[in-house]
C-alpha cells in the first residue's frame, strides 16, 4: 500500500464546503468542498503528481539538506493545481522538499498585478514576483499580428533559471501536464520530423538547473476541475492579445477526438512514451541496424 492509499475517504454526510478543516491541512484547502467527487479528484491528482516524482526520480536530498524547488505560478489552472499540490503532498509528509511560488510579470497590458501577491500572502506561501517587461521587447521585435506565444516562453524561462540560480533552488518546477506532453510529441511528430515529447524531467542548456514536470501523469480535465473546485483567482494568458499556435488547438483537438471515441488512448499514449523499442523504428543512431549483418552470421556459424 502506498503512502497515498491512506489518505482518508470523506465522511458520507459532509458538508458541501468545509470551513473546520484548519489543522488537519494546508491553509490553501481549508475551505474546499468536501463532497466524494472533489476528495475522490484530489486523490487522485496527488497519487498521480507522487507518481511522477517517484517514477523520475525528481526529489531527494542533496548535500545532505532537502532541496529547494522554485514553481513556476503564471496565474493559470494548472500552475495553481501544481502549487496545491506539491503543498499539499508536503503537509501530507510525503515531498521533503522546501517551496517556492514565483510569478514572473512580464509586463502584459491589464496584467493585474495584486492577485497572485494576495493569494500566496492569504495562504502563507513562500514568494517571489519578478517584474521584467518582456512583452515590451516581444512588441519590438516581432511584426504586428504574429503569434508572440514561442518567444515569450523562451524570454521568460530564461528568467526562471536566473531567479532558480539566484534562489538556489534545486529544480524549476513547472505545471505541464499529460496533455501538453501528447500535443507536443505530435507537434514534433507531425511537423517537427522528430519523435520527441516534453520530458518529465530535464536539464538546462547550460547544465545548472532541473527542469521538473510533477503533473506529467496529470489530465488537464482533472486539473480544470479541481481548479474550479478550489476557485483559484485565474489569471487569463491571453491579456496580451496573441494566441497560442494554431497547430497546438489543432493537436488538442484530434487527442481529444481520439479519446472521444476511445476512451483511454491517452493513457495509451503517455504509456507508449515510457516504453520504447527503437530496435522498432528507423534511427540508426539509436539501433545498429548493419550490425544485424554480422549477428547472423555468428548465429548461423553457431548452429552449422
Ligand atoms: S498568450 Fe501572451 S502571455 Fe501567454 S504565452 Fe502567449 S505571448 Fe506569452
Amino acid at each position: 500500500m502506498s503512502m497515498l492509499d491512506s489518505i482518508e475517504e470523506p465522511a458520507p454526510a459532509a458538508l458541501a464546503r468545509s470551513e473546520d478543516q484548519s489543522d488537519n491541512c494546508h491553509p490553501m484547502f481549508r475551505a474546499v468542498p468536501s463532497t466524494v467527487g472533489f476528495n475522490k479528484l484530489r486523490k487522485r491528482l496527488l497519487r498521480n503528481t507522487r507518481q511522477a516524482i517517484d517514477d523520475f526520480v525528481m526529489a531527494g536530498t542533496k548535500d545532505g539538506r532537502n532541496q529547494r524547488w522554485l514553481i513556476g505560478l503564471s496565474g493559470g489552472k494548472d500552475s495553481y493545481g501544481l502549487l496545491a499540490l506539491l503543498l499539499d503532498l508536503k503537509w501530507r509528509g510525503l515531498l521533503p522538499v522546501e517551496l517556492i511560488a514565483c510569478n514572473l510579470d512580464q509586463g502584459q497590458p491589464n496584467f493585474p498585478k495584486h492577485i497572485l501577491p494576495e493569494f500566496l500572502d492569504r495562504n502563507g506561501i513562500a514568494h517571489r514576483i519578478e517584474y521584467r517587461d518582456t512583452y515590451s521587447i516581444i512588441t519590438e521585435k516581432l511584426p504586428e499580428n504574429s503569434t508572440y506565444c514561442s518567444l515569450c516562453s523562451r524570454l521568460r524561462r530564461g528568467h526562471l533559471y536566473r531567479i532558480s540560480r539566484e534562489e538556489e533552488c534545486d529544480a524549476l518546477v513547472l505545471g505541464h501536464h499529460r496533455e501538453d506532453i501528447l500535443e507536443t510529441f505530435f507537434m514534433n511528430f507531425f511537423h517537427g520530423g522528430r519523435l520527441a515529447a516534453m520530458p518529465p524531467k530535464l536539464l538546462n542548456d547550460e547544465g545548472d538547473v532541473m527542469v521538473c514536470r510533477p503533473l506529467a501523469y496529470c489530465a488537464e480535465n482533472d486539473l480544470a476541475k479541481f481548479a474550479e473546485a478550489m476557485e483559484f483567482p485565474i489569471i487569463p494568458c491571453d491579456l496580451c492579445g496573441s494566441q497560442d499556435g494554431l497547430q497546438r488547438n489543432v493537436m488538442k483537438a484530434m487527442i481529444g477526438d481520439m479519446e472521444r471515441r476511445m476512451p483511454g488512448r491517452k493513457d495509451s499514449m503517455i504509456r507508449a512514451l515510457a516504453n520504447v523499442r527503437p530496435s522498432h523504428l528507423m534511427d540508426r543512431e539509436l539501433h545498429d541496424f548493419a550490425g544485424l549483418n554480422e549477428q547472423v552470421n555468428i548465429q548461423a556459424k553457431e548452429q552449422s
